[in-house]
């Protein structure tokens, strides 16, 4: 492809409305423009990556013995409300009515679609296992689309659906898309690491993520990690064993309010009464699908809200604004405790709660706590669970190993759906023995617009993007110095000719162009192997190449040059 005919609009200016540098540079080097909050178009360039993506995705998805299908976007409601998502998906579902007033919905995933088709069709076990799979737009109506590709409203997802007929046959397939994962992120040059999810609102018995782990902004999401054992899983779903016991008080003690003015936050607080943060309990009001529930942390702790979604068996869970904890504790916000509250609402203790004895509360009396509290002796729990974020420094689940954290970018997960959607959806199929059974299923997604973004999360310098080779929007990019010059435009075109001719993807900068600004481009754009064109270089009888990834230089031979390319490719990432 020539630079002259194609649309590459790099901007000098850093973008203001992008937080992220992998945004700021999909902006900056013409990849996307934006549309509207979390919906983008995408150029040229954008164009091949996604295109070489989603080719390495359907190369391993077809090896695994996938088949590849396309659903509609467009889905009638009745579908949705037959499996209960239409309520519990909740708001992120995009909905719509035609004009005939039918309810319908932009699709955000196709369990249902999947399960709806093959309920129609395969009735026998002799027809299993079959795993089906799309690259297509999805819709979602994200709380906050933002970061560009990382969290659209509309982007592009490969989903793939299994339908087993038993445990062991379900099992081999989970591991082949496992190890399809594997190896189509090992090709797109990311080196990911599977880690236990939560399976929230898709259900199911388990699941895992894929992630890219990151040292930037962009690492949205925070896993834990053994340094001993291969433990990983998100922050939403890590457990731990409590290891290092609070110091605590061995008698219980009479209860008192005692006045703490002008002492609101967890550090004012432990200040005012001397007290470590652990015998500080916080207690916090949410509203769990609209209805209020405390949850008590140790003051120096972090609420799980997945955690505390799953024990309180709700869909949606958000803190409660002001008024409601006001209506709830009957005290200004900051003073919420256990005992005595306005109202009676169920009380989530986390499990580190019951380890403490003679512990401060909220006194829901406004700048007043009370001290020496003990739970079942001054008030009781509606339930009694882990709630917290697992912390850094605590022990591994499954060994002696100790926790420790870091950023990652999921860019693809896997769920053991199991019976969810075909006992919901009434999709069976005839046994070995004659009976009727529900399939078991798996689903299986990856973010084809969000993967690349993630890749230059991970791979980039202050002056650009670091693409992977084989997701990159071209291989070589060859840059003449001065165009207008004969003996450059020459070399270039005889270099264009050669490479394109043996398949490897070029793009010629054939602008009459300043070098300086050839040259800043290329770094931007972030093609893997710039081939530089120069008079010094040419009258030796060779090119100046320089290696994106590393910003090594070198000089190949002019006559050498698909051997040399070619050599040089096969040891980049
Ligand atoms: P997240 O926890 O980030 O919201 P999810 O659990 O909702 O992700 P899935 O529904 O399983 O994700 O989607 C499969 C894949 O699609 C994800 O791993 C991610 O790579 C991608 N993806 C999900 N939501 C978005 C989005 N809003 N924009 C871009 N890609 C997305
Ligand atoms: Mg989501």
């Amino acid at each position: 492809m020539r630079w002259s005919k194609t649309y590459i609009p790099t901007l000098r200016e850093v973008p203001s409305e992008a937080e992220l540098i992998s945004h700021q540079l999909l902006l900056r080097a013409g990849f996307i423009r934006k549309l509207a909050a979390g919906v983008y178009i995408y150029l040229p360039l954008m164009q091949r990556v996604i295109k070489k993506f989603s080719d390495i995705v359907r190369d391993e998805m077809d090896k695994s013995g996938a088949l590849e299908i396309t659903m509609p976007v467009l889905h009638p409601a009745e579908i949705w409300q037959e499996s209960n998502r239409y309520e519990t998906a909740g708001k992120e579902l995009m909905k719509l009515k035609d004009r005939h007033q039918h309810d319908l919905v932009l699709g955000p995933t196709h369990e249902e679609i999947v399960t709806f088709l093959l309920r129609g069709e395969l009735r026998s076990y002799k027809q299993l296992p079959i795993n089906l799979y799309q690259i297509q737009v999805k819709f979602r109506d994200e709380i906050r689309p933002r970061f560009g590709l990382m969290r659209g409203r509309e982007f592009i997802m490969k989903d793939a659906y299994t339908f087993d007929a038993d445990d062991e046959s379900f099992a081999i397939a989970y591991k082949k898309m496992v190890d399809a994962y594997f190896a189509i992120f090992k090709k797109a040059g990311l080196d990911t690491k599977k880690v236990e999810s939560d399976t929230g609102a898709m259900g199911g018995k388990a699941a895992h993520e894929f992630m890219l782990i990151v040292d930037t902004a962009g690492g949205e999401e925070v896993i834990l990690f053994c340094d001993k054992c291969d433990y990983a899983a998100n922050v939403e779903k890590a457990t731990f064993r409590e290891t290092n016991l609070p110091e605590t008080d061995s008698e219980m003690k009479a209860t008192e309010d005692v006045a703490t003015p002008n002492a609101g936050t967890i550090e004012e607080v432990t200040d005012f009464l001397k007290i470590k943060a652990h015998r500080l309990v916080k207690t916090l009001i949410y509203l769990a699908d609209g209805k209020p529930v405390a949850a008590m942390v140790r003051g120096d702790r972090e609420l799980n809200m997945t955690k505390l979604t799953n024990q309180v068996g709700a869909v949606e869970l958000e803190l409660a604004p002001a008024e409601v904890v006001e209506e709830v504790t009957g005290c200004p916000v900051g003073y919420a405790g256990p005992i005595g509250m306005a109202q009676e609402i169920p009380l989530i203790v986390d499990n580190e709660v019951t380890r403490i004895k003679n512990f401060v509360v909220g006194a829901n009396k406004n700048e007043v706590h009370t001290i020496n509290v003990n739970l079942d002796r001054d008030f009781k729990a509606t339930k009694i669970g882990d709630i917290i974020n697992a912390p850094v420094g605590e022990q591994c689940p499954n060994c002696d190993g100790i926790l420790h954290a870091k950023k990652g970018i999921e860019v693809g997960n896997t769920f053991m759906l199991g019976t969810k959607y075909s006992e919901s959806l009434n999709a069976t199929f005839t046994d070995t023995d004659g009976n009727e059974k529900p399939f078991l299923m798996g689903s299986y997604g990856i973010g084809i617009t969000r993967t690349p973004q993630a890749a230059i999360e991970r791979f980039h310098d202050e002056k650009g993007i670091q693409w992977p080779k084989n997701i990159a929007p071209f291989l070589v990019e060859i840059i003449p110095l001065n165009y207008a010059k004969d003996e450059h435009k020459e070399a270039a075109e005889r270099l264009y000719n050669e490479l394109t001719s043996n398949g490897i993807d070029c793009l010629l900068d054939d602008r009459t162009e300043r070098a300086g600004v050839k040259f800043n481009d290329a770094d931007l754009i972030g093609v893997p192997i710039q081939l530089i064109i120069g008079d010094k270089s040419l009258q030796q009888g060779k090119i100046e190449v320089k290696n994106r990834q590393t910003g090594e230089k070198s000089l190949f031979d002019i006559n050498n040059m698909t051997e040399e390319v070619t050599k040089l490719l096969g040891q980049i990432n």
